[in-house]
């Protein structure tokens, strides 16, 4: 057993200290028929819309074969649905509940035999909440002795459990960056959308982080924020939230951030389910189609990423993961970390929905924030 391994296996406790602030319970359990990922996908296509046919965009802009693989730069691993939170916008139906969609180390081993097959530099670990998986830290180390660039996706509030105590540290020894949400900068926009309480865990999260040597310019430090919209509409322009965000925060908290990724919601999971109950989805999806932006193309995430689950299967992204729709070979075998054939992987077809002009609206949106090149500031 290695260091890392026991490292990760003592900091797994039982659930019942996972307490964090909650604005909604998941769909799953609530046994809403959204929960399943083809009744969204036939309410999305249910809408009358006009141009609403992705793959016909993409033909209109030069991309008649749909959209096909770059080489994989990002090897990003959903870690499973376990959060300590429940947001009302989140994409995964994460939380608490989720207990049982979790990866174990025989599936974490085989992605980092499927990552040495591939020539991806970066590891973008995600959930859920990833801190919160018994195998977190064992990926970390292994793709950190790697020479990989190792990213992970934090929802801040979990950096405050107990079973995290030291971890802030621990994650910039290796380097890892540190990709924050934070809906806004402002208590009630965050609380609306991740609970009461979010907001100032959130701060005291951030200010952990600074005090490890996050967020203060130093490379293998780097803080970044990631802002998402609190309703219908699309992200402001990602430099002008940037330092919109960067002087609320240092003014009224003291926090100091690297950089920030704005991105659109997605219309699928417990967001969909808001769209629907609240009488936005129509219009929002409307607003998504009407925004399509071909400058986005070149640069979408399933161009450049492999997404794994929590399972070992393989997804062109962490939407499509959402949505059950799995990346297939072109023997049309969906493809597993365990049968791992990059070179297959390289000539298959990027499965598209309608829940893809979330990614292409305006100035386009990823993981990684905006698509299009800023404009000069
Ligand atoms: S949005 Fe993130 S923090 Fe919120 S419930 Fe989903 S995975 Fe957890
Ligand atoms: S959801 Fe976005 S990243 Fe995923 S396949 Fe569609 S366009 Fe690509």
């Amino acid at each position: 057993v290695s260091v890392a391994q026991e490292a990760g296996e003592a900091a797994f406790v039982p659930l019942d200290d996972i307490a964090g602030p909650r604005r909604a319970s998941s769909l799953l359990a609530r046994r809403r028929p959204l929960a399943a990922p083809a009744a969204q996908l036939a309410l999305l296509d249910s809408l009358e819309l006009r141009g609403g046919d992705f793959e016909r965009r993409l033909a209109e802009a030069g991309l008649a074969g749909g959209l096909r693989p770059l080489p994989v730069e990002i090897f990003q691993i959903n870690l499973g649905k376990l959060c300590n939170m429940t947001c009302a916008h989140c994409h995964v139906d994460a939380g608490p509940d989720r207990a049982a969609e979790m990866m174990t180390r025989e599936t974490a081993e085989a992605c980092v035999r499927a990552l040495d097959a591939t020539t991806a530099s970066v590891v973008d670990l995600t959930g859920g909440a990833p801190e919160l998986s018994p195998v977190f830290r064992y990926l970390v180390e292994e793709a950190v002795a790697r020479g990989k660039h190792v990213i992970d996706r934090c929802n801040l509030s979990v950096l405050l459990l107990p079973r995290s105590a030291g971890l802030a540290e621990w994650m910039a020894e290796r380097g890892v960056e540190v990709c924050c949400s934070l809906p806004h900068w402002r208590r009630p926009n965050v609380d609306a959308q991740r609970g009461d309480g979010a907001f100032e865990k959130s701060i005291a999260g951030l200010k952990l982080l600074n005090g490890a040597g996050y967020g203060q310019g130093d490379p293998r430090r780097v803080l970044t924020l990631v802002a998402n919209p609190a309703g219908a509409w699309l992200p402001a322009s990602q430099a002008s939230m940037e330092d919109e965000w960067r002087r609320g925060l240092l003014r009224e908290h003291g926090v100091t951030f690297d950089r920030l990724s704005a991105l659109a919601n997605m219309p699928i999971s417990r967001f969909l389910e808001w769209l629907q109950d609240s009488g936005n989805l129509q219009p929002y999806v409307e607003s998504l189609v009407a925004g399509f932006n071909p400058a986005t193309l070149e640069r979408l995430m399933c161009r450049n990423t492999l997404s794994v689950s929590w399972d070992g299967r393989l997804f062109d992204c962490d939407f499509n993961q959402m949505l059950d729709m799995g990346s297939a070979s072109p023997s049309g075998a969906v493809a597993t970390v365990f049968d791992f054939r990059p070179d297959e992987l390289q000539r298959r077809r990027i499965r598209t929905a309608r829940h893809c002009f979330g990614c292409t609206a305006g100035a386009g949106s990823s993981c990684g924030g905006a698509l299009e090149p800023a404009a000069p500031r």
